[in-house]
């Protein structure tokens, strides 16, 4: 394989409901980072139906250029049409870099992408970066860095051999790059042939069930209980303080495990990445699983009885002390300030 023959990073652009998800802006933040180092271009791959408008949005999120399929086919996520018309894309175009969001769409897709080109994937990453050594051979390669044996280490994985070098970021770990209008739009609008093959499967009805699901990453404000919360009977404290400060609860794994709190508000390497403008962590030790999870947040608040608790290596103030005291004063605080419940 010629190596040199590839280049550029491609992001593959989810949309669901012909709306672009933001992982996929996510990945453009994270490709313009690669490509300064790499002096290459971002190119956001988009598979849609009557989406031209969506696509110029990709790039004012920072992708130079944008390669938009159109199909019927491509209107709802399907298996079959999606590797066909993207396998045909990278085999065109021979980006050397090619990002997945590690989404529900993005596990099924990508594998059977790298499959079909016949490179490596590397799952669930948590950070990129381009090797900076001067070993000639490993230089300029796409480091890719994931928990492994059961997030006891980080593996730093690398395909020299082979291109693209494809990988799967999970939604909330890369940051988006600046949102602005003034970016040029550069869309390539790209014909892909659906042979039949690729219609076995027809969707005759989709049914949205609406459940009380929290989107813990998009939360500007989160108050996390852990173990030392107790049991479900004492989260009220943490809902007011949320509350009061315009955010929502959310809880390590011990809590959820434990039942207190539902699954979809864990935070950490087997929960929710997020990265929210005040994370409270409340009697959560910070293990390094819940840590994965919450220390890109912007400013950390720990309350812990132990002083060694590791949460306070992470966190911008920390208060030993007990949840019990240390939150209803708070929440006192807060109301002497004005603040009220907006519910
Ligand atoms: C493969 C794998 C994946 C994992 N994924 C995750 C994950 O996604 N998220 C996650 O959170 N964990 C995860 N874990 C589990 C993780 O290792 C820890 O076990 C877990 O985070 C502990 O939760 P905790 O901090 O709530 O409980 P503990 O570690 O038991 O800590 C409780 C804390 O509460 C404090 N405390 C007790 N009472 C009070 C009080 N009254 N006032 C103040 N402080 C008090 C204690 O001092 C203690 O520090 C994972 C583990 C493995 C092996």
């Amino acid at each position: 394989m010629n190596l040199s023959e590839y280049k550029g990073i491609f992001v593959f652009a989810e949309q669901r409901d012909r709306k672009v998800q933001k992982v996929a802006l996510e990945l453009i933040g994270k490709g313009k980072e690669l490509a300064k180092d790499l002096q290459t271009t971002v190119t956001a791959v988009l598979l849609g139906k009557d989406m031209l408008d969506e696509a110029k949005k990709l790039n004012y999120a920072g992708a130079d250029k944008v390669i938009y399929i159109d199909d019927d086919a491509l209107d709802v996520y399907m298996t079959e049409p999606y590797v066909h018309a993207l396998h045909t894309v990278v085999m065109d175009k021979k980006p050397e870099i090619v990002l997945f969001g590690a989404s529900a769409i993005g596990r099924d897709l990508a594998p059977r992408v790298s499959a079909r080109v016949h490179t490596g994937l590397t799952a669930d990453c948590t950070s990129l970066d381009i090797a900076q050594d001067d070993d000639d051979k490993e230089k300029l390669n796409l480091m890719m860095t994931r928990p492994a044996f059961g997030g006891n280490i980080m593996a730093t994985i690398a395909c020299p051999n082979f291109r693209p070098q494809m990988a799967t970021v999970r939604p909330g770990v890369m940051k988006e790059a600046e949102y602005t209008e003034n970016n040029k739009v550069n869309i390539e609008e790209y014909k892909v042939n659906m042979p039949a093959g690729c219609k076995n499967v027809e969707i005759l009805d989709t049914i949205k069930i609406i459940q009380e699901k929290m989107n813990i990453e998009d939360a500007n404000v989160l108050v996390s209980g852990g173990r030392g919360m107790r049991g479900p009977e004492n989260y009220p404290i943490l809902e007011e303080l949320a509350d009061l400060l315009g955010g929502t609860i959310s809880a390590s794994r011990a809590a959820v495990d434990a039942g207190w709190v539902p699954k979809d508000r864990q935070v950490g390497q087997t929960g929710k990445t997020v990265r929210p403008n005040l994370y409270i962590a409340c009697g959560i030790s910070g293990a390094i699983q819940h840590l994965a999870g919450m220390e890109e947040s912007d400013y950390i608040i720990a309350i812990n009885k132990d002083e060694y608790a590791p949460i306070f290596e992470v966190a911008d103030v920390g208060i030993v002390g007990d949840i019990f005291k240390v939150v209803p004063a708070l929440i006192e605080e807060l109301k002497k300030e004005g603040r009220v419940v907006n519910k």
